[in-house]
């Protein structure tokens, strides 16, 4: 049989994107499995990501992760979208299909993967959401999507959390709400699932916390943080002392990279190297 030195190609555009650690898991998975993948890390400008995108194809790349400032823009290059990707109106992951590239957003995907490998679904529950950025709005619309009853948006800058709040309500089945984040904001007592998905206490700043009032939040609530370096947080370890149970960010970042790698390869991802990888970074 005819020997093939030519590696699948995959990666992420950026800018700024040189600290971005997903390539050292995905290729730790690539080796893994024995597949002939790169995955390479690549600084393009707002400006050149059309050439860029153009690239993936010339190349046949086998996709492409995107990131700041590019998850937007992207759209205009591409061929087809997922629900959750056309609801959120952002891509993070591109998978090029003979030539079509399809815009997926596995952000809340990651998300909502490692909270049910935690045994905690979403099916009818209440969902309370702190923040209204990128992470926080792919992860209500999944949210929304796999059914929960309710999502409270609480967010400082009213204007991002009443529009992802109306966004939910326009767009999906799951009626939400948005609260504007007051000092010491009480946790609506309902609340099941409690998410912090503001960057509050991502390294170096892991002293902060998010303004809540911690005596609100419940034995009864599954609390998570999209915040993963530190993977135990100051919000997190507030609330297992209230005996809540908690999922770190971690789970969410590696679930992401694995829907990834088998959206590109077709295999199933090997969490286990994928996790350990990722740990050593941090
Ligand atoms: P954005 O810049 O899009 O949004 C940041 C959000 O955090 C805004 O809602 C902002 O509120 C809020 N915020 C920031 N600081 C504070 C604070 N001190 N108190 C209250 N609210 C605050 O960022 P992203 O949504 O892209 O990322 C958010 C976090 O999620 C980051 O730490 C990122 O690293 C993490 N992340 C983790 C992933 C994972 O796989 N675990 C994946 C993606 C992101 P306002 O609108 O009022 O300014």
């Amino acid at each position: 049989m005819a020997k093939n030195y030519r590696a699948e190609l995959t990666g992420v555009f950026g800018d700024p994107v040189d600290d971005n650690p997903t390539g050292v898991v995905e290729e730790a998975a690539f080796q893994e499995k024995g597949l002939n993948y790169r995955y390479l890390t690549i600084k393009v400008l707002p400006e050149d990501l059309e050439d860029a995108m153009k690239s993936v194809r010339i190349f046949g790349m086998k996709g492409i992760n995107l990131t700041m400032p590019h998850k937007v823009k992207v759209l205009s290059y591409l061929d087809e979208l997922s629900e959750a990707a056309e609801i959120i109106g952002a891509v993070n992951t591109v998978i090029n299909r003979d030539g079509k590239l399809y815009g997926e957003n596995t952000d809340g995907k990651g998300f909502v993967t490692a909270l049910e490998e935690s045994g905690t679904d979403l099916k009818d529950k209440v969902v309370t959401i702190l923040g209204a950025g990128g992470a926080a709005r792919a992860i209500a619309v999944e949210c929304a999507l796999r059914g929960a009853k309710q999502i409270t948006i609480i967010n400082r800058s009213e204007e991002r959390g009443a529009e992802l709040a109306k966004l939910l309500n326009e767009k999906t089945d799951c009626p939400a709400r948005y609260l504007k984040w007051t000092s010491a904001m009480e946790i609506p007592g309902d609340t099941q699932i409690l998410i912090n998905a503001t960057s509050a206490g991502f390294s170096p700043n892991v002293k902060e916390k998010p303004d809540i009032a911690y005596d609100t939040v419940t034995a009864s609530m599954c609390v998570c943080d999209v915040v993963f370096n530190p993977a135990e947080t100051v919000f997190l370890a507030e609330a297992a002392k209230r005996g809540a149970k908690t999922v770190n960010g971690l789970g969410m970042l590696v679930r992401q990279a694995a829907l990834n790698f088998t959206l590109w390869t077709g295999e199933e991802a090997p969490l286990d190297i994928m996790t350990e990888a990722l740990k050593k970074e941090f």
